[in-house]
């Protein structure tokens, strides 16, 4: 017990890399993880309300964020091929630049500097815990798409094409390396059974 608490505590203290009071190079610590975010996030992530359950906020309070990163033309509003009801929340390549600043790449270049094993097994440990708090507390769990429950091979065509059976829309390859809000982690249903 004595370790996992020490890894709890690990955990609690390097949170205190992206959860801060006031600004760094002007953002707050929920606009810098809302431009993080849509950077790395795939199409139908990239919406207003994807955005509000990433960031566990109202609707209200997502869209004080995004004004702030338009102000900012970190982020525009794009009409979405998806629905024409809704917008997409496109990162700028000035949004993109201004990423190097991150106040989460001191922590992520520590990472980096591991060795592959460790590294693997890191996010392989990580993953498995949060996974099974997020299905018992029944959020949504944003991951990549590549390991997600929806996603099938497309096999009609002769490149290496996907589908999503969730929003019955094709996936490229490169898209499934990208976040997704909508994400479900192979198991999750037996596991949220299990846990309800
Ligand atoms: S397969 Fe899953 S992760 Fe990928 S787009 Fe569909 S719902 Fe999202």
């Amino acid at each position: 017990m004595r370790v996992a608490t020490e890894v709890v505590e690990l955990l609690v203290k390097s949170a205190g890399t992206w959860l801060f009071e006031g600004h760094q190079f002007g953002l707050s610590d929920r606009e810098w993880m809302a431009l993080r975010f849509l950077a790395r996030a795939n199409r139908f992530s990239r919406t207003p309300s994807a955005l509000a359950i990433f960031l566990g906020t109202t609707r209200s309070g997502t869209s004080e964020i995004a004004a702030q990163l338009r102000k900012k033309e970190l982020v525009i509003p794009e009409p979405s091929a998806e629905d024409r009801r809704s917008i997409t929340l496109c990162v700028t390549p000035q949004g993109r630049k201004f990423l190097d600043r991150d106040p989460i790449n001191a922590l992520r270049d520590r990472i980096a500097a591991l060795t592959i094993d460790d590294r693997s097994q890191l996010r392989h440990s990580l993953r498995r815990v949060l996974v099974q708090s997020d299905v018992a507390q029944r959020e949504h769990n944003t991951d990549i798409c590549s390991g997600c429950i929806f996603l099938v091979e497309d096999g009609a065509r002769s490149e290496r094409q996907f589908k999503c059976r969730r929003f019955r829309k094709a996936i490229a390859s490169k898209e499934t390396a990208l976040l997704c809000t909508y994400f479900e982690e192979p198991g999750s249903r037996d596991l949220a059974a299990k846990t309800a």
